[in-house]
């Protein structure tokens, strides 16, 4: 085993000795008794939980942003009472502590298996926090990534957790390469807005040996196994030359012949905005909302809310900031908004803008918070809605927009049934904004978390493509901006493709901007339309990359 191939989901050459991430905290043998005293066992117990949830929200203050989020819900399994009580009993069973908190978290993970989605993928969230307390239980040494490394390393793993790489700093970790995990994972995305070279869903990847130099291409998604030196040198050289050309342009996003095309930052919340502006973003196409509300007890103070918006809005003066509303339920489960009823298929349930129907207040109240900050800063501020159906709650969410004082409403476009009636839609909102890593989701039928689906999830797809062109067509017949702000929007050669089908601005993760903007800068919006349409005639991905690429001759020595 000497190459390993797997998708490259965020760009450039890392090269280091692999460490691989292995949680090998031993199984509690099941006969595994304590000595008779049930108090004090439940106490090392209770203790053993605190630890962990202590360190989790610390580890969380450390990253700030996202990772905060993440880590903040991970604390709040470990301090879940429901949880406590049921290793309460295994331990008046006779049961050790150790095996208690094995079998209790055992009953819990059962429940999150069986839903599925995105409570299914927080699996290996739960087992991460079980791993901790059974760590610190047995007195082992927690799981983690190698801390204090001299050199940089490439950080091998089954999958990622966020408290494995909440923490990462881009110098340290030369790569990520994951077995699991789909372009648009929660791996993929922390690599993005890192900007380190990752490969997921390489299978083998997991079985590479610690200590094996390992050499990744995250452009191309090749994984090479103890290279030569001359093989490292090549593509090191190959990957700065083409990183010079990338980042040389700067000013806003535009076609060689002058067609504008803001380039506009996506983020979890004002921790973020410094990268924003270090990598030229023109604004914020998305700020996910949800990051302030995710891992709380109950929802943000209107107060808070409105310091959190104000801080992104003062980063842009006279810029463009798209707020996109709540999007929670299934992916992103609030602790303080649990399903109103049993969902079999938590991702087709009432989840995103849907879940305003059951919780008005929470609505009203994020957009009173919003128009209070928006009315003492001079960003453009724009409001959407995510997983809109139908025109009818496209025109509803702009009632109540308009009724916040915030004139400026728009829909994401992720729901297949959205982009076909675009024009309906159009008529009743001021934007789009095309959110394709659901609207992959729900057009293909393949969750987004599993990284054995991920061809399907291929923003290449034709069948994508069409959906894309669909949706600006509709907002075009209404003289409606169309944006897109999925992962879509970060594949520099996708980019023109999306311009090239009528997408009027580009909002992706800080440091994939520079590429977009050089590789747009090197086409004419006529080639971007060619390239697009011949991208839409063929009958798969790679029919249409390379069909697109015929009619984009700067890609030549970009190697891209
Ligand atoms: C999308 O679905 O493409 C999108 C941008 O929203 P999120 O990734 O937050 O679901
Ligand atoms: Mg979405």
């Amino acid at each position: 085993m000497s190459r390993l191939a797997g998708v490259g989901v965020s760009p450039g050459v890392g090269f280091g000795t692999g460490y691989v991430l292995a949680h090998e905290i031993p199984v509690p043998a099941p006969g595994s008794r304590h000595g008779g005293d049930a108090g004090t066992e439940r106490s090392r117990a209770e203790d053993a939980l605190e630890q962990v949830a202590a360190d989790l929200e610390e580890r969380g203050a450390r990253a700030g942003g996202e990772g905060q989020q993440v880590l903040n819900a991970q604390a709040m399994m470990a301090r879940d009472p429901g949880l406590a009580e049921e290793v309460a009993e295994l331990i008046a069973e006779g049961r050790s502590a150790s095996r208690a908190v094995y079998e209790g978290f055992g009953r819990y993970r059962e429940i999150l298996v069986d839903a599925g989605g995105y409570l299914g993928a927080r699996v290996a969230d739960l087992d991460d926090v079980r791993d901790r307390v059974i760590a610190v239980l047995e007195g082992v040494a927690l799981p983690g990534v190698p801390v204090g490394a001299a050199e940089p390393y490439v950080l091998v793993a089954r999958d990622l957790a966020p408290a494995d790489t909440a923490l990462l700093s881009p110098g340290v970790v030369a790569a990520f390469v994951t077995e699991e995990g789909g372009p648009t994972s929660h791996t993929a995305i922390i690599a993005r807005t890192l900007g380190v070279p990752a490969v997921v869903a390489c299978p083998g990847a997991a079985s590479i040996p610690t200590g094996t130099p390992v050499l990744v291409d995250g452009t191309s998604g090749l994984v090479r196994l103890s290279p030569s030196g001359e093989e490292v040198d090549i593509a090191r050289k190959a990957a700065a030359a083409r990183a010079v050309v990338l980042a040389a342009g700067t000013g806003p996003g535009a076609t060689a012949d002058g067609h504008a095309v803001p380039l506009l930052a996506n983020i979890g919340g004002p921790g973020e905005v410094d990268a924003a502006l270090e990598h030229g973003a023109e604004g914020v196409g998305l700020y996910r909302t949800e990051f302030l509300f995710l891992g709380r007890k109950e929802a943000p103070s209107p107060q808070e809310q409105e310091a959190a918006y104000l801080e992104v809005l003062r980063a842009f003066p006279g810029g463009q900031v798209v707020v996109r509303t709540l999007d929670a339920g299934a992916d992103k489960p609030l602790a303080f908004l649990p399903p109103a009823g049993e969902e079999p298929n938590p991702a087709l349930g009432e989840r995103g803008s849907r879940l305003f129907r059951i919780h008005p207040e929470l609505m009203t109240g994020q957009l009173t918070a919003l128009a209070r900050a928006a009315s003492q800063a001079s960003a453009r501020v724009r409001v959407m809605a995510p997983m809109v159906a139908t025109a009818e709650e496209a025109a509803r969410f702009a009632a109540a927009c308009r009724e916040a004082g915030l004139p400026s409403a728009g829909v994401m476009i992720e729901i297949p049934s959205a982009a076909l009636r675009a024009s309906d839609l159009a008529a009743e909102v001021a934007f789009f904004s095309i959110g394709t890593n659901d609207l992959a989701q729900y057009a293909f039928a393949a969750d987004r978390q599993v990284g054995a689906l991920t061809t399907l999830q291929d923003a290449w797809q034709p069948a994508l493509l069409d959906l894309v062109a669909m949706a600006a067509a509709g907002a075009a017949r209404h003289g409606r901006p169309c944006g897109v702000c999925g992962e879509a929007a970060a594949d520099p050669v996708l980019a023109c493709v999306l311009v090239g089908l009528g997408v009027t601005s580009l909002s992706m993760a800080p440091p994939s901007l520079p590429a977009v903007r050089a590789v747009l800068a090197r086409h004419t919006q006529q080639q971007c339309v060619l390239a697009g349409q011949a991208a839409r005639r063929a009958v798969s991905p790679a029919q249409a990359r390379a069909a697109a690429r015929e009619h984009l001759p700067g890609l030549t020595d970009l190697a891209l």
